[in-house]
């Protein structure tokens, strides 16, 4: 079961993956959450995730007329996001983002094939999109 947490160990969790979709995502809100060029996102049912320890949480409006809310789940000691829940967006209805690189070393991190880049008009013009991975303006 793959496994993860945040920088000081506080967070942990693990989920059980039965088919999960991998994103990269370019947007801006991805470019702060992360401090760096891009979001790493693996997307599964919430209920196959859990999270222990004692997540604070912040919540964001998004999409056309703030329709989606986006909440993240982070650690107050070292401030590490290590997940995202998102309501009123169909295609995140029920989903967990976890962030991917927050995973265990060993877990699949490192040599980890991803379904998409989205958001790629936000792209970072230092970076090129990876090869043979399809590309979406928006959300896939
Ligand atoms: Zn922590
Ligand atoms: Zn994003």
């Amino acid at each position: 079961m793959p496994s993860g947490g945040c920088l000081c160990g506080g967070l942990r969790y693990e989920y059980v993956d039965e088919g999960s979709k991998k994103i990269i995502c370019h947007c801006r809100d991805c470019h702060k959450m992360t401090g760096s060029a891009f979001g790493t996102n693996i997307i599964i049912p919430a209920s196959s995730f859990t999270l222990h320890g004692n997540p604070k949480h912040y919540s964001f409006k998004r999409g056309a007329g703030g329709a989606a809310t986006h909440t993240t789940s982070f650690c107050a000691n070292c401030g590490t996001t290590v997940s995202k829940n998102v309501s009123g967006f169909e295609k995140f209805e029920g989903m967990v983002l976890v962030k991917a690189g927050t995973l265990d070393e060993g877990q699949g991190f490192d040599e980890m094939e991803f379904d998409a880049e989205a958001q790629t008009k936000t792209r970072v013009t230092w970076l090129k999109s990876i090869a043979d991975v399809p590309q979406f303006e928006g959300m896939p």
